[in-house]
This record gives C-alpha cells, structure tokens and sequence, in this order.
C-alpha cells in the first residue's frame, strides 16, 4: 500500500494544511518521523504566519506538493532529544525559522550561510532527505536536526518574538552585510508591513537615522509614532522625494507588490546601496544610468544562516525588539489570511498554537 502523509512515518502529527490551489486551510492528519540522534523534539507553541505561506499553500510558485502544512516562525518547548544532541535539553524553549536542512560542507555552509546552500531544505513543503516533505508549524509538534534548531533568549517574548524567526532575520542580516548598521547611517525603508516594521525597529536599534517610504499617507502616525521612525516619505509624492535627493546611505526595499525602484536609487547617496527583500511577481526595470551615476549597487538578501540568526535573537532580546503582533487561534487561519492579503494586519499574524490546536 503506498505511504500516505499521515502513515509514511510512526509518530503521529495533527495541524492545519492546504491540499489544493485554493489554499484553504483545514484539520489534517499527518506523521513525522521518529527522533534521530541528532535530533529535537519540540511541541509547537506559538508560529507567525507569513507571506511565503500563502505562496506555497496556493503553489503560487509553481512548486507546491499537496497536502501543505506551512510556517517557519515557529517557537516551541522541547519534549525529546536524540542520543547524540549536545546543545538542546527536554524542557528547553527553543525556535525553528526557515531552514532545516544543508548539506553541511560546501563553502556557503562551511560560512555559515546555509541559507546560500544549494541543497538547503525549507522547513515546510520541501523534499527531506528521506525523500518525504518537510511540515512546519501549523502542527502540534516538530522534529528537526539540532543544527537548525535556535536557543529562545530568556527574555524575548515567545509570541511576539516568534516572527523574528523569518521577518526579524530577514531583515538584520542584510543591514549587517551591507554595512548599513552603523550608527548616524542614513537608512531607508520601504513599505511598513510584516518586514518593513521590523527592519525600522531594527535600523533604531542599530542606532540608524530611520526613514519610512510609504505610498500613501496612511502609514505616517504609525511609522513615527508607533515605531518611532525620524522621518516619513510617501513616495508617490514626487516633490517630497525630490527634497532628499542623493541623500540615503541605504535603503532596505521590503515590498513585494510590483512597484519601479527608480526614484529609490535617485535619493541614494554615491556608492548608495538599495538592498531587495521582497519578491515582486514583475521583475524591476533597472536603468543602468542612476547607477552609473554614483556607483550604486542594488543587491538582495535572502534570510540568515543559523548563526547569525541566533545573534539576530540575542540582539533583539537585548533591544526589545518583536513583532507587533495580533495572537489568533488556529481555526482563524483561513481569515488572517484574507486579511493579511488586504494589509489589514499590524503587522503579523501569530497562532497561538498550544492553546487552540486540539488534538482529536
Ligand atoms: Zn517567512
Ligand atoms: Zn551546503
């Protein structure tokens, strides 16, 4: 008889997955495999929902096997560890982003950026080497190698911090690569949504001169209020992008609706630096000449290795810095989700896994 999700493996799962185009959301059965001796048991306590879990629920992306269980901001307390774990204890708080799986020897893993692994396995919807797909933290619980499993610093708040797993890192390590985290640099960033106001929390915390780009003025209050932003841009307004003309050291561009990035790289500084990390369905029209002009790079980022994503939570334990957040119970995923889409959401979903998953 062929394996099916909830047989292939011996330990039971339960959670919420999508099994077709739709997207649509519900109770499924599932099983994970056995604890390996590098292995973490963790009971799933709370996980953020984010974007990318859309795209793969709804195979936006082409590449999606169905059933579905998404989520890879997932904060949970261990309940077993594998004969050879070293860094985990039962009872230990613990954390699992986007990554579970590298292969461990090439250059990019050998620096610990896994994430620049050709063969890195996502935590959810990706083969596993056993050849089955990867689940993440719509679930009651998780089993993944010690490796890829993050120390939860004492004092950051599980819910709120759970995001930093995905969004949080996603947003600090290209500020660190590209040397916009030194204090008095004049750090932009665009759109305020589940990246966008973590990296303005990020940019202060790195003692930047903070500058939200929105399109409207919807955002302002917010922005600078809120997050405390130093300034306010709606970008659509052509003379107020014009009055900081070649004047950013770096700007952080979160958003992923089609949008030109002209006018960014026009308020750039020389040798000014417009980092991507949204994914935008149309490619970027790029004119060569504004950087040219100014030897300005645009480059991406695409999350953070293990290592640095655990420096990630330690520098946002010790700043303060979470998500702001809206806790929902499970059966409300479908919901946020269509809220999420429509932006109405300050500014992540999180499920409050522990309490409102009830195993049948
Ligand atoms: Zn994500
Ligand atoms: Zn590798």
């Amino acid at each position: 008889m062929a394996k099916t999700p909830e047989t292939e493996h011996p330990i039971k799962s339960y959670g919420y997955g999508a099994c077709d185009t739709s997207g649509t959301f519900a109770p499924l059965n599932f099983s994970r495999r056995a604890t390996g001796d590098k292995d973490v048991r963790f009971k799933v306590l709370y996980c953020g929902i984010c974007h990318t879990d859309v795209h793969f629920a709804r195979n936006e992306w082409g590449v999606t096997t169905y059933p579905v269980v998404p989520g890879h901001e997932i904060v949970g307390i261990v309940t077993e560890v594998g004969s050879k774990v070293e860094k985990f204890k039962v009872g230990e708080t613990v954390g699992v982003g986007c990554l579970v799986g590298s292969c461990r020897s090439c250059q990019s893993c050998d620096n610990n950026l896994e994430q620049y692994c050709s063969k890195m396995i996502l935590t959810y919807a990706f083969p596993y080497y056993d050849g089955t797909m990867t689940r993440g933290g719509y679930s009651d619980h998780m089993v993944t190698d010690e490796h890829f499993v993050l120390h939860w610093p004492e004092n950051l708040p599980l819910d709120s911090g759970a995001p930093l797993l995905c969004a949080g890192v996603t947003t600090y390590s290209p500020l660190k690569h590209y040397g916009l985290d030194k204090p008095g640099t004049k750090l932009g960033i665009v759109g305020l949504g589940g990246l966008g106001h973590i990296a303005v929390k990020m940019g202060k915390a790195f003692g930047a001169e903070v500058t939200v780009f929105s399109t409207t003025e919807a955002k302002r209050q917010e922005a600078l209020e809120g997050l405390k932003a130093d300034h306010f841009i709606v970008s659509k307004d052509s003379e107020q992008m014009q009055a900081v003309t070649g004047t950013f050291d770096g700007i952080l561009d979160t958003v992923s609706a089609n949008h030109p990035i002209l006018p960014f790289l026009n308020v750039l500084k020389p040798d000014g630096k417009l980092i991507l990390v949204g994914v935008p369905e149309k490619p970027h029209e790029l004119p060569a000449f504004p950087l040219i002009m100014g030897r300005k790079i645009v480059g991406g980022s695409n999350i953070g290795g293990l290592k640095e994503t655990q420096e990630m939570l330690e520098f946002s334990a010790k700043n303060g810095i979470t998500a702001d957040i809206e806790l929902i119970p499970i059966d409300y995923v479908n919901t946020a989700v269509d809220r999420m889409l429509k932006s109405d959401v300050r500014y992540r979903f999180v499920i409050d896994v522990a309490n409102s998953l009830k195993t049948p």
